[in-house]
């Protein structure tokens, strides 16, 4: 198998940000996979939440190629090779996951969600509103509504939370989900979850930071909204632990490493009885491929990355307002706009 990669520069609409940063401009890696006459694809999008980089990612990467191997379909052994070897990387692994998916789905003739024996998804998105003054918000709320979103996920944790809500709750009567993105400490959060409860949230996602679990399981006991874990979650095992402690957890490939490490991580949260929300990074359509392609197994979908940017550099996912739906072609769907 050959492996290579470039970067990639994707500028948001508007200024992306949460309680924790702000950009404007975001790079990710594309990942190329070539075997037989046939093409895989995948995304890298690193975060340094989790301890990975455009650099972590990129001095992995000749290694990984390296030990590919020259069997594409033996995805499940090269994964668990890549996780029992980089599994600081799960981001690149996450990459590498979807470009053998996308391949072994494209050398059968068959979209990714029928190779897996899944249904085709055709689900509803939420659509994310940056941290931002109350002024903006609005503003990007108004434009979500006129695309026909009737979710919307609130980046909540900034200086101007409860006047960005009166806003949003003057316009909009639909379902909130507020994401602090860990901006409480666990003494304060108690206070803050309570203020929110006036908005009416629907759910709320990682109001602490990630290792203070035990204030996890205190602010789902006031029964304000279920809570989502979200940093607390990356892996299968993680998902087993938080059981009991929240009402239900966001699953990312990238944080997993993967379409295989995401069913893995669903299966479990389904054993527990956790509520499944799907999520993405900031990211092409080629990132949010593999998770759309498994959608149809989760409860709550938030996969706007690619809808939240200027330009999409691989687009074939269809979009209608908030109705998302991979394509009935062969693989992810997608392809590099400049081919
Ligand atoms: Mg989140």
């Amino acid at each position: 198998m050959r492996l290579t990669w470039r970067r990639m520069r994707l500028t948001p609409r508007r200024r992306f940000a949460t309680s924790q940063s702000g950009l404007d401009h975001k790079e990710t890696i594309a990942v190329t996979l070539e075997h037989d006459g046939v093409t895989g694809l995948g995304e890298i999008t690193p975060s340094p939440i989790y301890g990975q980089s455009l650099e972590s990612a990129e001095a992995a990467l000749p290694r990984i190629a390296d030990g590919l191997g020259d069997d594409p379909l033996a995805i499940e052994p090269v994964i668990q090779r890549l996780l029992r070897d980089f599994g600081d990387q799960r981001a690149t692994i996450a990459a590498i996951d979807s470009a053998l998916h996308d391949w072994a789905a494209r050398r059968f003739n068959v979209p990714l969600w029928r190779w897996l024996g899944l249904e085709r998804p055709r689900v509803r998105t939420m659509y994310t509103i940056s941290v931002a003054t109350p002024a903006e918000v609005a503003e990007a709320v108004d434009e979500a509504i006129a695309a026909g979103f009737s979710a919307l996920k609130i980046k909540v944790g900034g200086e101007h939370d409860e006047a960005a809500l009166e806003a949003i709750r003057a316009r909009f009567d639909g379902p909130l989900l507020l994401d602090a993105n860990q901006a409480w400490s666990p003494v304060e959060a108690g206070k803050r979850v309570e203020a929110l409860r006036r908005f009416r949230p629907w759910l709320i996602e990682q109001p602490v930071p990630k290792a203070d679990w035990r204030a996890l399981g205190e602010l789902a006991a006031l029964r304000v909204a279920p809570i989502i874990a979200d940093e607390s979650c990356e892996t299968p095992a993680d998902v087993a632990k938080l059981a009991g402690v929240v009402d239900g957890v966001n699953i990312k490939l990238a944080k997993c490493g993967g379409v295989r490490e995401a069913m893995r991580c669903i299966a479990v949260a389904r054993a527990c009885g956790l509520r499944v929300m799907l999520g993405c990074f900031l990211s092409s359509g080629l990132a949010v491929a593999p998770a759309l392609h498994i959608a149809s197994l989760a409860d709550v979908i938030d996969l706007d990355g690619h809808l939240l940017l200027r330009e999409d550099p691989f687009p074939g996912l269809e979009s209608a307002g908030e109705l998302v739906s991979a394509p009935d072609t062969p693989g992810l769907g997608v392809a590099a706009s400049d081919n």
